[in-house]
C-alpha cells in the first residue's frame, strides 16, 4: 500500500482522498489552516454541467475593462507590478479566442458530467451525508443584449449535448411561486444541481477520519525532499512525513507549493465573497444567477446563499465591503420583495477561486517529476468538478487508464 500525501484540503484535496482511500492507498491530508476556512467552504454550491465555456472568452477582456471602472462591479483586477500576473494575462488574452472556446467545450463537458454522475453515486451510496438537489439552474437577464448573449450561449450547450430552455419572464415566475422574479427571461439548465458545500466538506471529513485516512489541520507544507524526479519526503514545521507518492491540490496557492518542486503554474486568486440570509424557507426554490450583476443566490436548506464578485487579487483575502455592497444592491432589482441589509463584515466569507489563465483546470503530472500529481486551477468550477478531480487524480497517481482523456488539463501546457 502507498503513502500518499495531498497538500491542501479543499473539496479538490478531499475528494482525491477520498477516491485514492478506495483504491487501497494510504493517505495524509495537509492544510496550513483549518479545512473550515478555504474557498470549498463558503462558496455558491452549484454543481454546474451548464459552465461548458471557459472564462477565456472573445469579449471578457471589454467586459472586464468597463467593469473595472466600478467600486461596486462584479469583476476587478488590482493593478500590480508584477510579473506572473502579467504572465496570466497574456496567456488569458491569448486563449480567449473562437478556437480555445470550441476546443475547451468537449473537454469541460466531459469533465462535468463524469463529476456530476460521482456526485449522484456519493449522495446515495452512503459513505457521505449531504443534501443532494437536481432543480436546474436558472440565468436569469434583464436587458436585451444579455438574451442575445443568452440565446447563442443556449444554443451552443444544445448543440453540446446540455440540455438548456430559453424561458420568458412569466415562465420564470411560474418556477418561483414564493416570490416576485423581476426579469426580462431566463435560461434553465434542467441538468444543474446544487448542494451546501460546508455540510458535504464536512462530511467527507467525517467519512475520511473513520476510514483512517489523516487529516492534519494547521501544518503548512513548506517544502519537499526529491531523490531526481521523485519526491520522498513532505516538510512540515511539526517535522518531514515520508511518502510514496505526492498530490498538490492547494488550490490559488498552489504555484507557490509547485515552485517548491521547480514547476511552473500560471494561476490567480479570483476573489469573491458570500452571505447567507437566514430562515427564509424557500423563498427562492432555483439556484440563480443574475447574469448583469454576476452575483448568485443559492437555497441552502431553510436558508439562501448570496454569492458573486470575480476580484483578481492574488492571494490577498481581505474583504472589500463595496463589492459586497455591489452585490447586495443587486439582488432587489431581480427579486425585488426580498429584503436583504448590508451584512456586518464579520459575517461575510470569502474565498480565492485558483484560476488558471486559459480557464481549464490542471489534472496530471508534470514531466519533470514521476510521482506528482497537480490538481488544482478549477476556478469557478472547483465544487463542481472536485469529484472528477478526485478519481482521475486516483487513476493518474498509478498511471492506471483514466475515466477521460486529460491531455487538455496537463499542468506543463503553456
Ligand atoms: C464566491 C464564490 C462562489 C463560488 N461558487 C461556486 C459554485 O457554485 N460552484 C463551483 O463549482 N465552484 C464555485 N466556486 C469555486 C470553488 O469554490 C473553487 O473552485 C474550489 O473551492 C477550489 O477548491 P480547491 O480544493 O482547489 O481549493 P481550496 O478550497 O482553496 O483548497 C486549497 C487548500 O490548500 C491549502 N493550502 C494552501 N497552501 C498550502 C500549504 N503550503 N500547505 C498546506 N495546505 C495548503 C489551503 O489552506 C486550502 O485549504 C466559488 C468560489 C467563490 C469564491
Amino acid at each position: 500500500m502507498a503513502h500518499i500525501g495531498i497538500v491542501g484540503g479543499g473539496i479538490v484535496g478531499l475528494c482525491s482522498a477520498y477516491y485514492l482511500h478506495k483504491s487501497g492507498h494510504q493517505v495524509t491530508v495537509f492544510d496550513q489552516t483549518t479545512i473550515a476556512d478555504g474557498c470549498s467552504f463558503g462558496n455558491a454550491g452549484m454543481i454546474v454541467p451548464s459552465h461548458i465555456i471557459p472564462l477565456a472568452q472573445p469579449g471578457m477582456i471589454a467586459k472586464g475593462m468597463r467593469w473595472m471602472m466600478k467600486s461596486t462591479s462584479p469583476f476587478y483586477v488590482k493593478p500590480r507590478l508584477n510579473l506572473e500576473l502579467m504572465r496570466w494575462g497574456w496567456l488569458f488574452y491569448q486563449h480567449a479566442t473562437p478556437g480555445h472556446v470550441e476546443r475547451s467545450i468537449p473537454v469541460l463537458r466531459d469533465l462535468s458530467l463524469l463529476s456530476k454522475k460521482l456526485f449522484q453515486d456519493l449522495a446515495v451510496n452512503g459513505d457521505l451525508s449531504f443534501e443532494w438537489q437536481e432543480r436546474g439552474l436558472l440565468m436569469l437577464y434583464k436587458t436585451t443584449v444579455a438574451e442575445h448573449e443568452m440565446a447563442e450561449e443556449a444554443n451552443i450547450a444544445n448543440r453540446a449535448g446540455i440540455e438548456a430552455r430559453l424561458l420568458n419572464g412569466q415562465q420564470i415566475q411560474d418556477m418561483e411561486p414564493k416570490t416576485r422574479v423581476d426579469v426580462r427571461g431566463g435560461i434553465w439548465y434542467p441538468g444543474d444541481a446544487h448542494v451546501n458545500p460546508g455540510e458535504l466538506v464536512r462530511s467527507l471529513v467525517s467519512y475520511l477520519k473513520k476510514n483512517q485516512v489523516k487529516i492534519l489541520e494547521n501544518r503548512p507544507v513548506t517544502g519537499f525532499t526529491k531523490t531526481g524526479a521523485h519526491v520522498t519526503w513532505i516538510k512540515t514545521p511539526q517535522g518531514p512525513v515520508k511518502v510514496d507518492g505526492v498530490v498538490i491540490a492547494g488550490g490559488a496557492w498552489s504555484p507557490d507549493i509547485a515552485r517548491q518542486l521547480g514547476v511552473t503554474l500560471s494561476m490567480q486568486g479570483g476573489k469573491g465573497y458570500s452571505f447567507m440570509l437566514r430562515n427564509v424557507g424557500d423563498t427562492v426554490r432555483v439556484p440563480a444567477i443574475m447574469l448583469e450583476a454576476r452575483a448568485t443566490a443559492t437555497p441552502m436548506g431553510n436558508h439562501l446563499r448570496f454569492a458573486g464578485t470575480l476580484e483578481v487579487a492574488g492571494t490577498d483575502m481581505t474583504i472589500n465591503m463595496n463589492r459586497v455592497r455591489g452585490i447586495v444592491q443587486s439582488i432587489n432589482r431581480y427579486y425585488p420583495d426580498i429584503t436583504v441589509d448590508m451584512p456586518a463584515a464579520d459575517t461575510v466569507w470569502r474565498g480565492l477561486r485558483p484560476c488558471s489563465p486559459d480557464g481549464l483546470p490542471y489534472i496530471g503530472k508534470s514531466k519533470h517529476l514521476d510521482n506528482v500529481v497537480l490538481a488544482t486551477g478549477h476556478g469557478m468550477m472547483g465544487l463542481s468538478l472536485g469529484p472528477a478531480t478526485g478519481k482521475l487524480v486516483s487513476e493518474v497517481i498509478t498511471d492506471k487508464v483514466s475515466s477521460m482523456d486529460i491531455s487538455s488539463f496537463a499542468p506543463d501546457r503553456f
